[in-house]
């Protein structure tokens, strides 16, 4: 069991699926949780239940939308001086809005921007001086198989999905100085309301291509967030640790 006692994380998008398993997970250490979610207060509160029992009574909610620079400093700012500092950030909001190139709306393209990409940057920006003040903290980006495969129907997803690969690496090497490690988890398919319209034939055939043979668990991308969260990774920095099954080696 990693150990998070006296660590303050910051979860975005830990209502549901992905994001409340690293939330739990990390609560499960002994992390304080501050779970961010965007606008599914009945997921919210249910997630917020099961991470206070699950290790941080303390743990709050934090609804912000990802994408609002000015509401992503404010809440940074309140989970600093309420809840102890901020030691660990977990970008893992995100949303995919799949269509053709072709068909692609400018809406639908500059949103997946301004939530996957732009998100996790103004959280990090918003994150660096508390994490320097601290002397350390651990970043991770929730990248995806997508953002270094390609997929057909997804070209705006990808592209956000490789952008914070090039995020991740820049920041950990401006941070590394200053004990801050900035990683990515890239997950493959994962059985969440993010896979959930996918017809259950279109699912067996992917397991198929898996060489594990089967799609992911919310908890098996937790595991990997949280060890990269640990002390146990504390010579990893500016790596993407691939959680897919087999599926992009
Ligand atoms: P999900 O089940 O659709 O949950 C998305 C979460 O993000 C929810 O908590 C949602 O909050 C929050 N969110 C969405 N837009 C937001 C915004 N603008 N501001 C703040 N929070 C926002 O997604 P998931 O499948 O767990 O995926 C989590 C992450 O893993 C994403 O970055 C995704 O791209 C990545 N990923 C997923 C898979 C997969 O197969 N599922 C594979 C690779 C990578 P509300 O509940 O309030 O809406």
């Amino acid at each position: 069991m990693n150990s998070f006692q006296g660590k303050t994380a910051l979860v975005t998008g830990a209502s549901r699926g992905i994001g409340r398993a690293i939330a739990v997970q990390l609560a499960r250490g002994g992390a304080r949780l501050a779970l961010n979610y965007a606008g599914n207060q009945a997921a919210a509160e249910e997630a917020l239940r099961l991470v206070r029992e699950a290790g941080s009574p303390e743990a709050r909610l934090f609804q912000f939308d990802v994408a609002d620079p000015v509401a992503v400093g404010k809440a940074v700012d309140e989970v600093v001086s309420t809840m102890g500092g901020l030691h660990i950030l977990v970008n893992n909001a995100g949303i995919a809005l799949d269509q053709l190139v072709m068909r692609i709306k400018d809406d639908d393209w500059q949103r997946q921007l301004d939530v996957n990409l732009s998100g996790a940057f103004h959280l990090i920006r918003a994150a660096t001086r508390p994490m320097m003040k601290a002397r350390g903290g651990s970043i991770v980006n929730l990248t995806s198989v997508v953002g270094e495969m390609g997929n057909a129907g997804q070209a705006a997803y990808a592209a956000t999905k490789a952008g914070l690969i090039g995020l991740t690496k820049s920041v950990a090497r401006e941070l590394a100085s200053r004990n801050v490690r900035v990683n990515a988890v890239a997950p493959g398919y994962i059985d969440t309301d993010m896979t959930a319209s996918l017809p259950a034939d279109a699912k067996q055939k992917m397991a198929e291509m898996i060489p594990l043979g089967r799609l992911g668990s919310v908890e098996d991308v937790a595991a990997a967030v949280a060890w990269l969260c640990s002390d146990q990774a504390s010579y990893v920095t500016g790596e993407v640790l691939r959680v897919n099954g087999g599926m992009h080696m």
